[in-house]
């Protein structure tokens, strides 16, 4: 049912490129943030400047993964080293704390200006799937997870949620590890085996994958089908829908 396998209870869901569009305004606001940081490096070293590749760079170092843990990959990536500064560097600030609170005002400022788009699709199939006594769970590396979900209106459609600020809390691990799936899992008191994960990162996937659930579905955006099984999608669609499709034939 719902191109799940027998014996699915749960589904559990990425929120931003899964549920909500918000995937795009991530990527436009890492793309400022480092180009910045990128420019005004390339100033005082001397060397030259390489932009932020915000199609390769973005899905292999930051797509998916707690904000700190994308700076630090991408970085690191670069062979550049900076400081970690603290939770207060004023944003911009030359320290892992402070490019990532750069981009953290990035993201809040395009979605006051853009408002949250949700992918119609998703929203489809989550109600389907709860109709059927389906439990859901909304599982992102955000730490904006429930302003998203409040401001599109989606907050009731999930049963638990396991965001960027609970991990933060509980000591959980980001993605790719798979600890913030499974405890979405727990929380619903169920398995990994009696659960599906919908992620459209590559980080993601390796989440699922890494964490044994009943299957792992990539959801394609962006035209990366490819990586997404390479990095433990079972199946890829490019849009939820035609998972209720291939239930009605
Ligand atoms: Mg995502």
């Amino acid at each position: 049912m719902f191109g799940l396998p027998d014996g699915v209870k749960a589904c559990l869901f990425d929120m931003d490129g899964v549920v909500t569009q918000t995937a795009i305004v991530h990527a436009a606001a890492w793309k400022e943030m480092f180009d910045e940081f990128l420019s005004a490096h390339a100033r005082s070293t001397g060397t030259q400047f390489v932009p932020f590749d915000a199609h390769a760079e973005y899905d292999a170092c930051v797509d998916g993964k707690p904000r700190l843990d994308g700076t630090r990959s991408f970085l690191e990536s670069r062979g550049i080293e900076l400081p970690e500064g603290t939770p207060d560097d004023p944003p911009g600030t030359p320290t892992v704390y402070g490019l990532s609170n750069r981009k953290n005002d990035l993201v809040l400022a395009k979605l006051a200006a853009g408002g949250v788009q949700v992918y119609e699709g998703t929203v489809t199939y989550i109600r389907s799937v709860r109709g059927k006594g389906i439990s859901t769970a909304i599982v992102s590396s955000s730490a904006n997870t429930k302003q998203i979900l409040d401001s599109a209106g989606l907050a009731d459609l999930f049963d638990v949620r396991v965001d960027g600020l609970i991990a933060k809390e509980r000591g959980l691990r980001g993605k790719p590890a798979p600890d913030t799936f499974l405890a979405a899992a727990e929380e619903l008191h169920l398995t990994a085996a009696q659960a599906a994960v919908f992620e459209d990162a590559l980080a993601g996937v390796e989440a699922g994958r890494a964490g044994h659930f009943a299957r792992v579905i990539g959801v394609d955006r962006v035209g990366q089908a490819e990586e997404l099984s390479q990095h433990g999608a079972d199946v890829v669609v490019k849009d939820l829908a035609e998972l209720l499709d291939k239930d009605a034939r």
